[in-house]
């Protein structure tokens, strides 16, 4: 396991750039030069000690992105306490569920009193880290597959990732990042916030996504975004916006991750001069994989995540734990120190006893070591003998202009042992037979993988972070 000798990112910054803007929160304009942002943090500790916040205490914010979380982060860092970022769309019973796993010794729903607490604190003797292989931030994984797992995250993991997706990035001290995704799910709190930290970027906190909004931002001189990370449907917002006009952004590259991102989809973006940039991650590994922003490879291989960043490796293995050929369709393992070790109150490890985790996910690399995402192993299902990886059943689908959105699942079939069944969200004001569907997959699917029928709806259960949770479209199918 690396450890980082070095004081954390931001009190450096502070001696090497004090006056370079760090963090705005584009709700309330309040800025952070990177020194004022060190001072924030130093109050901020005394303010949580204040709270009876001690080496090991939990603390949970249930708000809004906001740059104070920033602040808050940061400052248990400093004093050896775990920040846990909680979904705040999720239910009362639902969030009441995490709130008993973490046992927060303080839980802010606002920051305001926090705000005004760190504002009138005066610093005490300063902090530093104390350790980086400690748990020092719990994110509870998107809930896809079921309830949340509370991912422990160290100093460690988080510098990695940001070194993972610095380099993957391209990010450096002029780079602008706009965070409107949450800071409780992975993307935001760990490929963008701490990226821009490390390399003395900045970071633009926005409340949340909304279409024009973002477009807006995109657009703005003044703002000069250069880094936007967000997940396919975030993606597909923002082009059906009134307000779209790519050609008015100062981005490096549209980042995407999270969920798959179908290369039609790519295709159209590259098309209209915006490098879309694909990569893959989880919660307990931060950044994995991700595309060179490189429009030219990025057409060649739509599709496919990238290469590993530099300091994790990637390994695609069978049932038994071989390594596959190339080519072939194999769990996807990761190894590096951006890899948790374990999930916050849980007996199963993340972790394999050889020190691997086990992603779930399929992968398949090309000659060149590219990988692609197949799907998540659990999704996956056998129609007459054959393996289907619904995601390649939609990425077809999406291609069709009246298809929206698409999620495809495998249900049980008395003659195929198990068929797919297809949830389709149109295009508003668009209307397509399940005949011409069946056609349209027909031109590039095998016959055993065509959806055996085709549902229309009028939205996809999603989590917080644009996933579809399928085990609720199954459930639903089972108990229609
Ligand atoms: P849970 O673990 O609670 O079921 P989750 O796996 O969706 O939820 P996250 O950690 O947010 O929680 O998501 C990681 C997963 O997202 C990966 O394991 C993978 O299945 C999927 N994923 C991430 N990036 C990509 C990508 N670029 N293409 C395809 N799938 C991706
Ligand atoms: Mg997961």
């Amino acid at each position: 396991m690396l450890d980082f000798t070095t004081p954390d990112p931001v009190a450096l910054h502070a001696r090497l750039r004090p006056d370079a803007l760090a963090c705005l929160d584009l709700a309330t304009g309040k800025k952070w030069t990177y020194a004022a942002l060190d001072a924030d943090i130093e109050r901020a500790v005394v303010v949580l000690r204040a709270k009876g916040v001690t080496e090991g205490d939990r603390v949970a914010v249930l708000a809004r992105n906001s740059g104070w979380q920033v602040v808050m982060q940061q400052a248990l860092i400093r004093m050896g306490g775990i920040f846990v970022p909680l979904n705040w769309r999720l239910s009362e019973p639902e969030i009441d569920i995490l709130l008993a796993d973490c046992a927060p010794r303080h839980l802010y729903r606002d920051l305001t009193d926090f705000a005004e607490a760190v504002e009138l604190a005066v610093p005490g003797s300063r902090c530093t880290p104390r350790s980086q292989s400690e748990t020092c931030t719990i994110l509870y994984t998107s809930g896809t597959s079921g309830t949340p797992k509370g991912a422990m995250l160290s100093a460690s993991c988080l510098l990695a990732t940001a070194v993972n997706f610095g380099v993957l990035g391209e990010v450096d001290s002029n780079s602008v990042f706009l965070c409107d995704t949450p800071i409780f799910h992975v993307i935001g709190l760990v490929t963008q916030i701490w990226p821009a930290l490390l390399r003395g970027g900045t970071c633009l906190i926005s409340p949340g996504f909304d279409p024009e909004l973002t477009n807006t931002r995109l657009a703005d001189p003044a703002l000069r975004v250069t880094h936007y990370f967000c997940v396919p449907q975030m993606a597909e917002g923002l082009r059906h916006a009134r307000n779209f006009a790519p050609d008015r952004w100062a981005l490096k590259a549209l980042f995407t991750g999270g969920a798959p991102n179908p290369a039609a989809h790519i295709h159209w973006w590259l098309d209209r001069g915006v490098p879309m940039v694909d990569g893959y991650g989880m919660t307990e590994c931060g950044t994995i994989l991700g595309m060179p922003l490189s429009a030219r490879i990025v057409r060649e291989k739509a599709g496919a995540v990238g290469l590993p960043g530099p300091l994790t490796r990637v390994r695609l293995v069978d049932e038994e734990g071989r390594e596959v050929p190339q080519g072939t369709e194999g769990e996807v393992l990761v190894h590096g120190p951006n890899v948790i070790r374990g999930y916050w109150n849980r007996e199963d490890s993340a972790l394999g006893a050889d020190g691997w985790l086990r992603t779930g996910d399929v992968g398949r690399a090309d000659t060149d070591g590219y990988i692609t995402i197949v799907d998540r192993r659990k999704d996956m299902f056998i129609s007459g003998g054959e393996n289907v990886y619904p995601v390649e059943v939609e990425s077809v689908m999406a291609a069709h202009p009246a298809i929206r959105e698409v999620a495809v699942i495998g249900v049980p079939d008395s003659r195929w042992g198990e068929v797919g069944r297809a949830f389709v969200v149109l295009v508003p004001g668009q209307a397509i037979s399940e005949n011409e569907l069946a056609q349209h997959c027909e031109a590039s699917l095998a016959r055993y993988k065509i959806p055996k029928t085709f549902v229309t709806v009028d939205a996809l259960p999603r989590t917080a972070s644009g996933k579809v949770m399928k085990h609720i479209l199954r459930d639903e199918f089972l108990t229609a």
